[in-house]
């Protein structure tokens, strides 16, 4: 049994988002439909989860992979949501993320790349990636540091390396820019992330660039302005995150 009230308010917060998303969307000149909400349940217990799929979300963002794995693992199987990896992956959980997840949204390494192909291989499916970049060339935050533009030219390398991983889909691009109080002050991250984008899809037309996942709770409107195909919002649907 799900907790009721826990279920009507997430449903409430997630259908004011989603409206909140189609109307910014619209007004920028850009498909509703072309920009998910995925909602982030890191650290929230089983029991919010599972009001959360009550609720008619889709699909789920996770940060950590064995606690979402065992969300998985507890819940009843008829459900149809989709999961998502969204947090850094360590090297050694690389094998669960290739596994049980629909789509990583933070890839952020050579080294996770080849065990996340090598997996993917023994799994025998292709797994969809999306790569992280570092916009704002903060020490704490993970991905390829993207935040001078005359240096874009020394990654790709690295990306051509991505590139020829044959049971990864790359399918865009990421990013988790610095955090300010005013999300106007986040803009020119997303704004960069994108012509980062633009830029690899000049140079590798071959890969469908599509997707980029940017903005959480507190400027996702921001970010689809600029262009972001998924929202990550967490604390706006589900509430305050257990310490
Ligand atoms: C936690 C998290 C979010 C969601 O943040 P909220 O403030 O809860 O909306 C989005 N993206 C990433 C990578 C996160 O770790």
């Amino acid at each position: 049994m799900t907790d009721k009230s826990l279920t009507t308010s997430i449903r409430e917060n997630y259908q004011k988002i989603q409206r909140k998303v189609s109307d910014v969307a619209q007004l920028a000149g850009r498909d509703p439909e072309s920009v998910k909400v995925v909602v982030v349940t890191k650290k929230q217990p089983l029991s919010v989860v599972e009001s959360v799929i009550e609720a008619e979300v889709t699909i789920l963002g996770e940060n950590y992979p064995e606690e979402a794995v065992s969300k998985m693992q507890s819940l009843d199987e008829k459900n149809t949501v989709e999961w998502h990896m969204i947090g850094h992956v360590q090297s050694r959980k690389a094998r669960l993320v290739a596994e049980n997840f629909v789509l990583l949204h933070s890839l952020d390494s050579l080294k996770l790349a080849r065990r996340l192909d090598r997996f993917a291989a023994e799994s025998d499916r292709k797994l969809p990636v999306l790569l992280q970049f570092n916009v704002g060339g903060e020490e704490s935050k993970f991905g390829w540091d993207a935040s001078d533009e005359s240096q874009w030219e020394n990654l790709l390398p690295d990306v051509e390396t991505l590139l020829s991983l044959e049971n990864l889909e790359i399918c865009g691009l990421m990013t988790m820019p610095p955090f300010f109080k005013d999300a106007e002050l986040t803009r020119p991250y997303f704004c960069q992330l994108r012509r980062l984008r633009d830029y690899l899809s000049d140079l590798y037309p071959q890969v469908k660039w599509e997707q980029l996942s940017m903005g959480t709770s507190v400027d996702f409107h921001v970010a689809i302005e600029e262009g972001a195909t998924f929202v990550r919002v967490g604390q706006a649907v589900v509430g305050q995150r257990p310490i």
